[in-house]
């Protein structure tokens, strides 16, 4: 069997692993030799030290040498079978339960010299050990240090050992893949040799190159994938599309401010791809409020000026709508512009359907579920993704794939994400980021208020009121449950009701299509001021006139939620305020987010913050992204070795290098739903 065969194979396959011991590992999600060499030591033991009878500590582990003096096998059910053995100081018993007379004749052969290392008891005026499991007449088959590991209920640490000392001496060598220099970096070491390494007891906790190899392996295979995903869509040739300033411009009358130079970059970024003959398949990332929308409808109109059609894709209907109405309001009225979405009427949907496949419809606005439906378009060019960072990459590999040979794509997300996180879940794409954000934003002041004192939260909102502002209070969900995800925002709706009366609307994932729109155009017309509402309001939404939010139980949400929330508001010039409300006994950790809110408007900074104090697994929506945990990789404590994969990986495709070599360590590390298609 080839090397890489026999450490993908199943544990079935190793000596002493019958299907119980194997039923046992798999419970751990060990099911091949490779996963067995991730399940690390948990700790080490020491039997080196032996120790005479009369110097033994009760309760402790130790190694000691005795003679075997006299059995005492009562023969009884529930007795346990007694050995007194002795030593020049003392004497001590070995208790076995549940045991064969024959097996403690074999192992403490009486009159003999052995070796036993258990944990000492003490009873009956004597020291004792119950069940010792290491009994040796060779001193150093005892006399050993030895890692220990966490094992599954019904799984000895005798038998586990055996494994794994099993595979750890079989372990073959592999063909390096690493290239010369980075390998340098490492002392050389090998990929075998890390792994003896790492399960070595000497190492215990150690760090060192060994272990920097092993990480920087797993990092390197998951930015590979990536990269390959790049390079097979950067081959794909398309028709240039061909466009004037024209568009760009008449865009430019229409708005009342000038474009950021980070969105002008953007623009042009992306005007290169889409004139270019290869596929677009680009990320546009910045802050909420930062103005990704204008910086993407600018591409949907040259794209539609160069003769194609355009599918835009928002996370919700609200969503799906404004930028509907934004569309409507800049584009002038030669261009057909539809919206699609689940609530859309048979009839309307038919006819859009078929003036997209007649060339009708230059642009089409819809939610996600635009991509799931069978749509045929006449001539489509351009797909965009607003808000989309819980897909993965195979998703939009997928996405990709299905918007065929002359479709760009474009991703928008609003979540900043930690620098050593970028090419772990955007390495597919190219990235175009806004940093900047437009200037007449204010920084949101932001307070943190005890519930006890929601009397002075309400005084705040009817002054602001007063002056004309409005206010989002958002009230998270209670519990996942879909059922009582509105409670909350029902009930304070209507305590907030008897006092604003008329002023207040409220909205939550399951009203009406209708009574939604009618609540959000009210907010924007500014018949109501006040808008109690559970999430739906996180994503995107855009009300330039509200300028408070009040968070109720902002415990409940994570730093970068918060972060997306507070986006909400201090869109338009006016002094902007976010009110985050806690019940109390606060934990030292909500105390360090509240603090870090306060101190920061700045996402990215908050997403390093909120990826320490989470850990990156939490961090929000990574875990629908289909992203892999990493078995030893962390994005906080190996920052350094993400930083160099990304620069190997710059390496390798600026020299078009083959990724042939890394054919091991890719199947080795298990991303091989993408794999199939690479080799
Ligand atoms: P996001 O990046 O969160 O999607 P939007 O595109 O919704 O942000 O923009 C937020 C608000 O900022 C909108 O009201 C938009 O009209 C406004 N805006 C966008 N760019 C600028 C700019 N350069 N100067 C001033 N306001 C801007
Ligand atoms: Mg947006």
């Amino acid at each position: 069997m080839a090397n890489i065969d026999y450490l993908l194979s199943d544990i079935n396959n190793i000596n002493g692993i019958g299907s119980k011991t194997a039923k046992l590992l798999r419970r751990k999600n060990i099911t091949t030799i490779f996963d067995l060499l991730w399940n690390l030591p948990r700790d080490f033991v020491d039997r080196t030290k032996t120790y005479k009878i009369s110097e033994l500590e009760i309760g402790k582990v130790q190694t000691f040498n005795v003679i075997v003096k006299k059995y005492n096998f009562p023969r009884i059910r529930n007795l346990p079978n007694k050995v007194l053995c002795e030593d020049e100081t003392g004497k001590l018993d070995c208790i076995f339960f549940n045991s064969y007379e024959g097996y403690i004749r074999k192992i403490l052969p009486l009159n003999q010299k052995v070796t036993i290392n258990g944990k000492v008891n003490f009873y009956n005026k004597r020291y004792q050990v119950v069940n010792p499991t290491n009994i040796s007449s060779d001193e150093n088959s005892i006399k050993k240090v030895q890692s220990t590991y966490s094992l599954t209920d019904g799984l000895n640490e005798k038998k586990y050992q055996k494994i794994i000392q099993n595979v750890l001496e079989k372990l073959p060598n592999l063909d390096e893949w690493l290239s010369k220099d980075v390998l340098k970096k490492f002392n050389n070491i090998s990929w075998k040799e890390s792994i003896l390494k790492l399960h070595d007891p000497k190492n215990f906790n150690a760090k060192g190159d060994f272990l920097n190899r092993l990480i920087f392996d797993e990092i390197l295979s998951n930015f590979l994938i990536s990269c390959n995903i790049r390079r097979k869509i950067k081959k794909i040739k398309k028709n240039k599309k061909k466009f004037s300033n024209d568009p760009y411009n008449s865009i430019l009358k229409k708005i009342n401010f000038n474009l950021t130079i980070d969105q002008q970059k953007a623009i042009e970024e992306i005007n290169k791809d889409l004139k270019s003959d290869r596929k677009m398949f680009r990320l546009l990332q910045g802050d909420v409020g930062s103005g990704k929308t204008i910086v993407s409808l600018v591409a949907s109109l040259n794209v539609i000026y160069s003769k194609f059609q355009v599918a835009f894709m928002a996370p919700t209907e609200i969503l799906a709508k404004q930028h509907y109405n934004l569309a409507k309001k800049l584009f002038s009225d030669s261009i057909e512009i539809n919206l699609l979405t689940g609530k859309t009427e048979n009839k309307e949907r038919k006819a859009i359907l078929k003036n997209l496949l007649n060339g009708k419809v230059d642009l089409l606005i819809g939610t996600h579920s635009l991509f799931q439906e069978k749509i045929n378009y006449k001539k489509l060019g351009l797909i965009i993704i607003d808000e989309q960072h819980k897909f993965g990459v195979n998703q939009r590999k997928k996405l990709s794939d299905k918007a065929g040979k002359n479709c760009d794509v474009l991703v928008m997300s609003a979540t900043p994400i930690p620098r050593t996180m970028i090419m772990t879940i955007y390495g597919d794409m190219d990235t175009s980021i806004i940093k900047s954000k437009p200037k007449n934003r204010k920084e949101i002041k932001t307070y943190s208020k005890n519930d006890k004192n929601i009397n002075d939260v309400i005084n705040f909102v009817n002054k602001q009121i007063q002056l004309g502002n409005q206010i989002f209070w958002v009230c998270p969900l209670i519990e996942e449950s879909k059922k009582i995800d509105h409670q909350s925002s029902i009930k304070r709706y209507e305590s907030l009701k008897k006092i604003f009366r008329n002023n207040v609307g409220l909205l939550h994932g399951s009203l009406e299509k209708n009574e939604k729109d009618r609540i959000l155009l009210d907010f924007l017309n500014k018949k109501i001021n006040l808008i109690v509402s559970t999430t739906v309001i996180e994503v995107g939404i855009d009300f330039p006139n509200a300028n408070v939010i009040v968070i109720e139980n902002a415990n409940k949400f994570g730093l970068s939620q918060l972060h997306q929330l507070r986006g909400r508001v201090g869109r338009g010039d006016k002094e902007s305020y976010c009110i985050l409300m806690f019940k109390t006994n606060l934990s030292e950790n909500a105390k360090k987010r509240i603090k870090i809110l306060k101190s920061s408007n700045d996402g990215f900074k908050i997403s390093e913050e909120d990826m320490k104090l989470r850990g990156y697994g939490d961090l929000l929506g990574f875990k629908q992204s289909g992203l892999k945990n990493f078995r030893l990789a962390d994005p906080i404590q190996n920052q350094d070795l993400f930083f160099l994969a990304e620069k190997e990986i710059k390496k390798i495709e600026d020299r078009n290098e083959s990724l042939d070599k890394y054919f091991q360590l890719l199947k080795l590390y298990d991303r091989a739903d993408i794999l199939n298609d690479i080799v």
